[in-house]
């Protein structure tokens, strides 16, 4: 491909993928990228979308590429120095560090998702103004195809509409993305960019987030108050299943960033039923007496979570197509469409790789823009052909690794920890045998996900077959 055609991109969404997306095409020597947002700027604030990643050795594949490793780090807290505090309902507290089961594990941060898109934002700022545009404010609205090429509208401010005609369409729009949807369309009949769905225990469930300040105070003790960089899961005093609740707050490095506390329940929960703020103010004093709650929760929080709809974890889907090419985009005749991240696969947040694999798509679809000299038509045959099986690998390890984790069920979670546990001491006696649980598994970056899920399948055979003879012994003896 000429150097001419390595410019007209246009990418819809300006999340991680994004982001991400353009900077990498960016350093590949693309040019004229334009990236398409809805939201008014990269930090900001979503309560409901205020999660926090773990940008693991997956992840850091691409950061690495960038060069931005180092600025993640100096933004988060390292899962070497992940601290949880459980605090019960009767204020005692206990403090575990979490274990590193695999030492030689590349160290994982965490941080806000907010801080972590500003990252990249602040990339292009820095770097790359000449290359890449990034949009805010704007929405893709349609997608036309005219002969060969697509046509792009955008709204700006939802008032002026303009159009683009891009080589390069890139679809970085998440779940709901308008350019599958444009594909899906577009395709008539083929169901290539269907979403195909696959139950799990974990989705469904909904989730909302309340935000508490800084340092919040953790009783009525002037100086007892709560670090930013602290993991904390806080019970409520509630035993009934559909009142109980949990506050789950992930660490933050910045002291000053009001804290993020998820609540996940399953959609027939209390909470749910809460309709004035007095209601939801009533509930909070009764859920958690041993927190100075007057002193954590503003009349402003209250209103505001009390009108919140919260969000729902969806069922992990991804679709087969991964692109879409009309005439010869590698000679600036038509246009070329590929799907990164959220896109094309979705999931629960049960094993923290949305953001992951999101960024691991990008780095390797770099990875075969290298070895095809950036020549559109067959890098994009090749990235199907690559990503697809660990894309559906991916979803299969979603819905077996720890859909439990949520208090959904504590005998599902009891056994779930118990085949856990047995696949761990297996590994460790026998490590040519068995392999450890697909929830450690995935921490491994060096694996790709078709290799995690045949590693673990392969231990859930032999486990089949031991569990088999062992019920014949029993059998056989008591015969
Ligand atoms: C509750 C929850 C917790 C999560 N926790 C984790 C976690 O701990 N770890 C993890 O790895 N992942 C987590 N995820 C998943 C993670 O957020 C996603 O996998 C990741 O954000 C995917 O990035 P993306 O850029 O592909 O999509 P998104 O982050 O969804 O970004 C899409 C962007 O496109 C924009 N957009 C959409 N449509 C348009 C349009 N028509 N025009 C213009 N802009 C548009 C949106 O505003 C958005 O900025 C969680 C998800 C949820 C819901």
């Amino acid at each position: 491909m000429s150097d001419r055609c390595k410019e007209n991109v246009v990418i819809i969404g300006g999340g991680p993928a994004g982001l991400g997306a353009a900077l990498m095409l960016a350093k590949r020597g693309w040019e004229d990228i334009k990236v398409i947002e809805q939201r008014p700027t990269a930090d900001y604030y979503e309560p409901d979308k205020s999660f926090s990643y773990q940008i693991d050795g997956r992840g850091q594949k691409l950061t690495d590429l960038l060069e931005i490793t180092p600025k993640l780090a100096d933004l988060s807290v390292p899962n070497t120095d992940f601290y949880f505090t459980i605090i019960q309902k009767n204020g005692t507290r206990k403090t575990i560090k979490l274990p590193i089961a695999d030492s030689k594990r590349k160290t994982a941060y965490w941080l806000p998702r907010a801080s972590f898109v500003q990252l990249l934002y602040q990339e292009i700022q820095e770097h790359w103004q000449g290359s890449i545009k990034v949009l805010f404010n704007t929405k893709c609205i349609e997608i036309n195809q005219k002969k060969e090429d697509l046509e792009v509208i955008i709204q700006y401010h939802s008032q002026d509409r303009f159009t683009f005609t891009p080589t390069l369409l890139i679809g970085c729009d998440g779940l709901n993305s308008i350019v599958r949807q444009t594909l899906y369309q577009l395709e008539g009949e083929s169901n290539s960019f269907e979403m195909q769905k696959f139950p799990s225990p974990s989705s469904g469930l909904r989730y909302k987030v309340i935000t508490l300040p800084p340092q919040f105070p953790l009783s009525e003790q002037e100086d007892d108050l709560s670090q930013s960089t602290m993991a904390y899961g806080i019970r409520s005093a509630f035993k009934d299943p559909k009142k109980a609740i949990s506050l789950g707050l992930l660490p933050f490095k910045n002291p000053n960033q009001p804290r993020t506390a998820n609540i996940i329940t399953y959609p027939d929960h209390q909470i749910w039923q809460l309709k004035t703020q007095a209601e939801v103010e009533d509930f909070f004093q009764q859920a958690f007496p041993q927190l100075p709650l007057e002193k954590i929760l503003s009349p402003e929080e209250i209103a505001r979570f009390t009108s919140s709809k919260g969000g729902k974890f969806p069922i992990p889907q991804y679709c087969e197509g991964l692109y879409k090419i009309w005439g010869k985009p590698e000679n600036n005749q038509g246009t070329a469409v590929l799907l990164l991240g959220d896109a094309f696969h979705c999931f629960p947040p049960d094993i923290g790789q949305g953001v992951n694999s999101a960024l691991e798509d990008i780095y390797i679809f770099q990875e075969i823009l290298a070895k095809t000299e950036d020549n559109l038509s067959q890098a994009l045959t090749r990235y199907q052909k690559l990503r697809q099986p660990d894309i559906k690998a991916l979803i299969r390890l979603v819905q077996i690794s720890y859909p439990w984790q949520y208090n959904q069920d504590i005998w599902q979670k009891r056994l779930w920890s118990i085949n856990f546990f047995l696949r761990f001491a297996l590994n460790r006696l026998f490590p040519f045998l068995f392999s450890p649980h697909s929830f450690l598994l995935i921490q491994n970056h060096e694996l790709s996900y078709s290799e995690i899920l045949a590693k673990s399948n392969r231990t859930t055979q032999l486990l089949s077959m031991l569990g088999g003879l062992v019920i014949l012994t029993v059998i056989w003896q008591i015969i």
